[in-house]
């Protein structure tokens, strides 16, 4: 085995019980399926034994890309690419109704995320998320630990089920527990945000002081206008995600 870079994230899935667990979350038969960062292969394998009807891997590690390269090269179901996954135009390269797996890099976990749910066609190319995350940040997405990030996500996509992944499953061994979360495309938006870069903008300016009542920061992003019933004694965590979507809203109609 190669050995592991740190600057890459790579923390190998070893666990039988869990990669299993995590196939098993979706039927794969017959199915486009995309994973990011696949490594050393071990969710690859499996997701192939299911007999997807295509596969496409994006792997940053040039290394690894070899070694994947060589094992899958007789494979016509499989498309590989030594890419950075944060640089490429996914919406381009993925196949219609794909499923995404994706044992994530921890470093650029929520940035991969946020580049999923930022796709500027929706409903997207992909019908469903299997990603693992730190489970500090899975509960940011989740909305356990309500934020910018579980704002962000609802808008898009809900949760289908969740599960943690203890340390001892991977090899090298990371400090922190781990999340696996299934989303999946929320096809209709009910709020009519033209640019999700605005709401990452205004959630950003209310979380970077949780504190603060939201008066100071509303006036400053929406001027004179206003919402019914909305009280800017508030904090910003005491606000529904709703409110920030209505927020946006109406910056964007400025
Ligand atoms: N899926 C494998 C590996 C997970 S570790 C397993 O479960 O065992 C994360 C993987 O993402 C590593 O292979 C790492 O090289 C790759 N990676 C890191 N940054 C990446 C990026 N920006 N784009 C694509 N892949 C990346």
């Amino acid at each position: 085995m190669l050995r592991p870079k740190k600057s890459l994230g790579q923390n190998f899935l070893i666990d039988k019980n869990i990669i299993n667990k995590i196939i098993n979350l979706k039927n794969i038969k017959n199915r486009n399926i995309l994973e990011i960062g696949p490594g050393c292969g071990s969710l690859t394998e499996r997701i192939l034994e299911k007999k997807p009807k295509s596969l496409t891997l994006i792997e940053k590690d040039y290394k690894l890309y070899e070694v994947l390269k060589k094992k899958y090269q007789n494979n016509n179901k499989v498309r590989l690419f030594n890419l950075d996954i944060l640089k490429i135009d996914l919406e381009k390269i993925i196949n219609v109704k794909s499923i995404i797996f994706g044992n994530l890099p921890y470093n650029i976990s929520s940035q991969i995320l946020v580049k999923l749910i930022k796709f500027k066609n929706w409903p997207p190319k992909f019908t469903d998320l299997v990603l693992m995350f730190q489970k500090e940040v899975a509960e940011k997405i989740a909305g356990t630990t309500f934020g910018r990030l579980s704002i962000i996500t609802n808008y898009r996509l809900k949760l289908l089920n969740k599960f943690n992944v203890s340390p001892n499953c991977f090899y090298p061994k990371p400090k922190i527990t781990s999340s696996v979360l299934h989303l999946s495309p929320i096809r209709k938006e009910i709020y009519k945000i033209n640019n999700l870069d605005n709401l990452e903008m205004i959630t950003n300016i209310f979380f970077s002081n949780k504190r603060k009542m939201i008066k100071k920061n509303f006036r400053k992003i929406l001027g004179k206008k206003s919402i019914k019933n909305l009280n800017l004694n508030l904090r910003p965590a005491d606000l529904k995600s709703e409110v920030y979507y209505k927020i946006t809203e109406l910056y964007e109609e400025k």
